[in-house]
């Protein structure tokens, strides 16, 4: 299991909090996206002396994650709409930037209210990948066929086929150092919102 900071890709960390699981805490609600999280408990808290990052440690394997993460529940009707307009308007800003190459791919997109904002805005190819089939299934009918249902895997990003890749709280969730670095030489802009916590499990979104 690979161990090292997703940032900079250190081995080193330093403990801040001890873990505090719970026999719920490797469950498909635990792992649901907005879920009630903090019942979950919580992997060993660490910091990376090198970058900062403060991070979960990994305690469960990436197949083990991805069983869970596609059993997951949809959880966060309410909030959606909220959610998809904060999202774009951090986009906005950046618009500009892709001088009309418009083709966005956006990795953990949910119910892909995201991207069904980015095409009504009209100019935009759109793409998404979510491994919740139950978020997908609430995604617009004219959406849905836009979004690959499954784990975020690098070889599923052609080289050059997108010319922005949005990803909101992916960061927590990876599991190789490597994966941003890689994702970067695939796509000349990458975009991403993470929280204060970079969690890696079992504490989802
Ligand atoms: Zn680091």
């Amino acid at each position: 299991m690979d161990d090292s900071c997703i940032i900079c890709g250190s081995r080193e960390f330093c403990e801040i909090y001890p873990e505090k699981l719970s026999a719920d805490s490797f469950s498909p609600y635990a792992f649901s996206a907005r879920g009630p999280y903090r019942e979950a408990g919580h992997c060993q808290i660490v910091k990376c002396p090198d970058c900062g990052l403060v991070r979960f440690n990994n305690v469960i394997t990436e197949d083990e994650a991805e069983a869970l993460y596609k059993q997951s529940y949809y959880l966060y009707e309410d909030e959606s709409e909220y959610v998809v307009q904060t999202y774009f308007d951090l986009f906005s800003g950046l618009a500009e930037s892709l001088h009309g190459d418009r083709r966005v791919l956006e990795i953990v997109c949910g119910d892909g209210g995201f991207l069904e904002k980015l095409a009504d805005a009209g100019v935009f190819e759109v793409t998404g990948i979510e491994p919740c089939q139950s978020a997908v299934s609430r995604a617009a009918s004219s959406i849905r066929s836009k979004i690959i249902t499954e784990m975020f895997r690098l070889h599923d990003v052609k080289e050059d086929s997108f010319s922005l890749v949005a990803a909101f709280h992916l960061v927590d969730h990876l599991f190789s150092s490597r994966t941003l670095e890689l994702l970067l030489q695939k796509a000349g802009f990458q975009f991403h919102k993470i929280g204060a916590l970079a969690n890696r499990f079992p504490v989802p979104y």
